[in-house]
């Protein structure tokens, strides 16, 4: 039975390393893989899943307007697949999430999502808010805050190191830096809370 697994994280945790590893041990064992990311992220360039460490492997791009279905579709057409990796899966809209779902259902192949769980301001992104809905299995790719407590938030910094407290949940390009923390010293960056949950 094939199943959509849903591996989440906070930033900087190496979560694209972890799939580039997972994916080069299919393909080393002569397996295809078909890998995904989203468009919306700049940081690899176009077509690219690259790692911190250095690490990185051609992929597929797709936008909010792609059927992510069709797109899994069409490369089945081509051969048969072990699995399909999805880096940035918090950009998808939830109904890319669906089409995930019915790749997994319906075409019978494994998927495996890679995506941040919540944003700067401690809010979950759509597309990580259904993954965590309709995922069959769940882990956490872990990472930890400089007081050595795991770290699940993260915090959106300017350029001097204050941390930013409004603005969009998706901002591509900027000179802004991110920072993974434990829920206690992001509390304290962002001076507690944020007002609607006051
Ligand atoms: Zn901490």
């Amino acid at each position: 039975m094939a199943k959509l697994y849903f591996n989440y994280s906070t930033m900087n945790a190496g979560k694209s390393t972890v799939l580039l590893q997972a994916s080069h041990n299919y393909r080393e064992r002569g397996m295809q893989t078909y890998l995904m990311t989203a468009a919306i992220d700049g940081r690899a360039g176009q077509g690219r899943i690259a790692s911190r460490i250095g690490i990185g492997a051609e992929a597929d791009t797709f936008t909010t307007s792609d059927d992510v279905f069709v797109m899994i579709a069409r490369q089945l057409d081509q051969g048969r697949l072990a699995c399909v990796f999805v880096d940035e899966a918090q950009f998808l809209t939830p109904d890319q999430v669906w089409q995930l779902a019915r790749a997994v259902d319906d075409l019978g192949v494994p998927v495996l999502a890679y995506g941040l769980r919540v944003d700067f301001q401690g809010k979950l992104f759509p597309g990580s808010a259904t993954l965590l809905a309709l995922a069959d299995e769940m882990r956490e790719v872990r990472t930890i805050c400089a007081c050595g407590s795991k770290a699940t938030m993260v915090i959106r910094q300017d350029e001097q190191g204050r941390a930013i407290t409004e603005g969009a949940q998706v901002q591509i390009g900027g000179n802004e830096t991110y920072v993974s923390l434990c829920r206690k010293h992001w509390r304290e960056a962002m001076g507690d809370l944020p007002t609607e949950a006051r």
